[in-house]
């Protein structure tokens, strides 16, 4: 069976390896195929000094952040030309979107009565600023008992730091995407927390705006979400991706290529690939 991981993350967005030490970590798990996909840049692909082995196919792939009915939905795209006019774009445009975004979730935070050095934070956020860098800072001043219940109590989905309309729409992200002559997956769909019949609609509507795949395997998932996802991706006749979502070592729940097989029934998305 081959060992893929399409979806993972580095320094240059919220990961902590750099490119060539993450891409030296799926060679030492064996990955075959694999793709770093950093929120919004395509910077590793830049900064890498060392090549694939021989033996490993290596995708040049982004998860950009989009909206889907007032939703941050990520979506990663695979396999496209990292030079290409639409990447260009979307890098600027996404770039500018995050620092606005930033600084709006910075000033509501601050309104609402949180010690904010905005200063410290525009350091901290470098070039990929986002909401993992306002959570670290929270844990580390002690405004919260942890990064995860900095985004329950403020950072995650409605709440007061989930900053809506900064972001293009579905369609956009995948234009983008095709132009540049990748492919568009929806990126890991149990995340969103969504009623099954949502879930299928934002499915149906991505695949609608031209979407080719969708993650039937990512992060942390039971058997029946993952039976769930392999029926919608069936039904709709999307192809299946696998992700770990790697951001750092030591979370047991999302290592470099380790990431369970796709479901039978469900066509790999690196059929487009061979
Ligand atoms: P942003 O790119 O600013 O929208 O931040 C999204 C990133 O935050 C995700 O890619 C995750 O890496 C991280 N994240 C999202 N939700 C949580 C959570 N509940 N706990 C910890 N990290 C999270
Ligand atoms: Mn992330
Ligand atoms: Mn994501
Ligand atoms: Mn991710």
């Amino acid at each position: 069976m081959l060992s893929a991981d399409l979806h993972t993350h580095t320094n240059c967005s919220d990961g902590q390896l750099t490119p060539d030490q993450l891409l030296a970590e799926a060679v030492e798990k064996g990955v075959q195929l694999f793709s770093i996909t950093d929120h919004d840049t395509l910077a590793a692909y830049r900064q890498l000094t060392i090549l694939p082995p021989e033996g490993m196919k290596l995708l040049v792939g982004i998860e950009l952040s989009c909206t889907w009915r007032r939703m941050t939905i990520h979506m990663i795209g695979l396999n496209l030309d990292a030079e290409a006019a639409s990447m260009l774009e979307a890098e600027t445009k996404q770039g500018q979107a995050r620092a606005q975004r930033y600084e709006k979730i910075l000033q509501r935070l601050t309104k609402a009565g949180l010690d904010i050095d905005t200063e410290r934070l525009i350091t901290l956020g470098g070039s990929c600023p986002g909401r993992p860098h306002i959570a670290r800072y929270l844990y580390e001043t002690g405004q919260v008992k942890s990064e995860t219940q900095a985004f329950d109590k403020y950072l995650g989905q409605g709440k007061m730091g989930d900053v809506k309309e900064c972001w293009p729409d579905l369609s956009q992200a995948i234009d983008w995407v095709q132009q540049a002559g990748g492919v568009a997956v929806l990126a890991h769909p149990i995340k969103y927390r969504l009623t099954r019949t949502k879930l299928i609609e934002l499915c149906t509507d991505f695949k609608e705006a031209g979407g080719e795949g969708m993650e039937i395997i990512s992060g942390q998932q039971n058997p029946t979400q993952t039976k769930t996802l392999s029926e919608i991706a069936q039904k709709l006749e999307l192809l299946g991706s696998v992700g770990s979502d790697f951001h750092k070592p030591g979370q047991p729940w999302a290592v470099v290529g380790k990431v369970a097989a796709l479901p039978p029934g469900v066509t790999p998305i690196w059929t487009l690939f061979d």
